[in-house]
């Protein structure tokens, strides 16, 4: 598909690259600066700790204010388009594909969750036509093939305009055995294979298809996992602060930091640069007007002003190696964990351009063949581009541009000037490209710092395990 179609070479996650980042952005075409959607797990004052995974903590999360904007798919069902999301991840990463099927707008279809939040806003005669499949299966990997039994039955049955699907697939086998284990391999193939069926099906009804393809992040392989709750608190005792006035979520690649609210920015600035000469930490993106020296504003990789925004993103070394071709061995990176929490062969999250780059194809009718682009994108531009591809119109008010050098009907677009430039504190650094407007963090550097010598590479590594989720949670990252 990638030879046939549109292929992005600089294809990039949103930052931070995780997951139910990406779902956010990818439902709304706004970036985590807006949707206040800025990883797996937050943290806010009000309301304590949150886990994006699960539908009631992202309820909450909305209550309070984050994600305000309508997805794209509440926005078709306003003017009268059909979209069926079918979530083979968490059910919180389904949900947030398209709250608003809450209410009536769009289909949500979740093989993964508690059961009753399995179907929302399902159309009674493709309802009629899932129930048929049987009930969901308990383990993840038949969990995939019902969502793309579910997926086809939502398309034979009653074509919608748009069709999400998403597989939690590969991401969960990339964390328990690292990215060349015959796990992992099987569960791209299988991820594949979805994909072939999925557009068959589409085929088959005699309609046309345009099909993007795309993922919500890179991947790398972890170095060491260690374990940073006591270190944290250290740092923060260190600083001055109270107990308690730092709060860390763990993330994979990243930690994020939040003060409690009223800490003095002096006292803020000096634990950020303490963070800043931590030998596991990789480059630090701190919001505060006051950035210290070391440490990347924010607003470099992220911009908005959601309430939700995190003091600190801090994440993780990386080794300078990349991944370049398909043989190269595996990028490398820490994996961050809380005290006591298990250590994942696999990690995303740091800014490793193995962990920022995307696969994206856009392939079908709408799309130019053989192609391929040397623009920036992401999934808030695929946001943009697939509402106007079903509407014809322009998606407002989002961060999102639409792709339109992908278009074949589109000939007479200007070539947007492409440009990439690196901002260095000391030996870290990261790099941003921009095509016209909009800019996209592509990666960064950490600094070369030899590492302790107490240290043991295969230390705090998980045993390569077989995959396996939890019935809500899981560990979908
Ligand atoms: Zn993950």
């Amino acid at each position: 598909m990638a030879d046939e179609g549109c292929s992005y070479d600089h294809a990039v996650a949103a930052f931070p690259a995780l997951t139910r980042t990406n779902a956010a952005t990818l439902a709304t075409g706004c970036h985590p600066g807006r949707t206040g959607v800025f990883g797996n797990r937050v943290w806010h004052p009000e309301l304590g700790h949150i886990n994006t995974a699960v539908v009631d903590d992202v309820r909450r999360l909305r209550g309070a204010g984050a994600m305000p904007q309508a997805s794209v798919a509440e926005r078709l069902s306003r003017s009268g388009r059909s979209t069926v999301v079918v979530g083979n991840g968490s059910a919180g990463c389904t949900y947030l594909l398209n709250p608003g099927s809450d209410a009536g707008h769009g289909a949500r279809i979740a093989s993964v969750g508690p059961e009753h939040e399995a179907h929302r806003s399902v159309p009674s005669g493709v309802r009629a036509a899932i129930e048929e499949l049987g009930p969901r299966p308990a383990s993840d990997d038949e969990a995939l093939e019902w969502a793309v039994a579910a997926g086809v039955v939502s398309i034979t049955t009653r074509a919608p305009d748009l069709l999400i699907f998403w597989s939690g697939q590969p991401d969960t086998a990339h964390h328990a055995t690292g990215l060349t284990s015959t796990t992992s391999i099987e569960a791209i193939r299988r991820t594949d294979r979805a994909v072939r069926t999925l557009h068959s099906a589409v085929l088959d009804t005699g309609r046309e298809c345009n099909l993007i393809l795309t993922a919500d992040h890179g991947f790398c392989e972890t170095i060491e996992s260690p374990e940073l709750t006591g270190t944290l608190d250290r740092i923060a005792e260190r600083s001055g602060l109270p107990p308690n006035g730092f709060v860390p979520t763990f993330n994979s690649g990243a930690v994020f930091g939040y003060f409690e609210p009223g800490t003095a920015p002096r006292l803020r600035a000096d634990m950020t640069a303490r963070i800043v000469q931590e030998p596991w930490a990789g480059p630090v993106f701190c919001a505060d007007a006051h950035c210290p020296d070391g440490a990347f504003p924010l607003s470099l990789a992220v911009s908005g002003d959601s309430p939700f925004t995190p003091d600190l993103v801090i994440t993780m070394r990386t080794e300078p190696a990349d991944q370049c071709g398909p043989a190269d061995p595996p990028a490398r990176a820490l994996h961050a964990r809380a005290d006591g929490t298990q250590p994942y062969s696999g990690v995303h999250g740091t800014v490793h351009p193995a962990d920022m780059r995307i696969p994206l194809i856009l392939h079908g009718p709408a799309f130019k063949t053989r192609t391929r682009r040397d623009e920036p994108a992401g999934p808030a531009d695929i946001a943009a581009t697939a509402y106007t591809l079903v509407t014809g119109a322009p998606l407002d008010d989002v961060d999102g541009r639409v792709l339109t050098e992908s278009l074949r009907d589109v000939t007479d677009a200007p070539e947007l000037l492409v440009e990439e430039r690196t901002i260095r504190r000391g030996e870290t650094s990261v790099s941003v490209r921009r095509t016209g407007s909009h800019s996209y963090l592509v990666g960064g550097v950490s600094g070369h710092r030899t590492p302790p010598e107490h240290r043991d590479p295969t230390q705090g590594l998980a045993e390569p395990a077989a995959s396996g989720r939890q019935a809500d949670s899981g560990n979908e990252e």
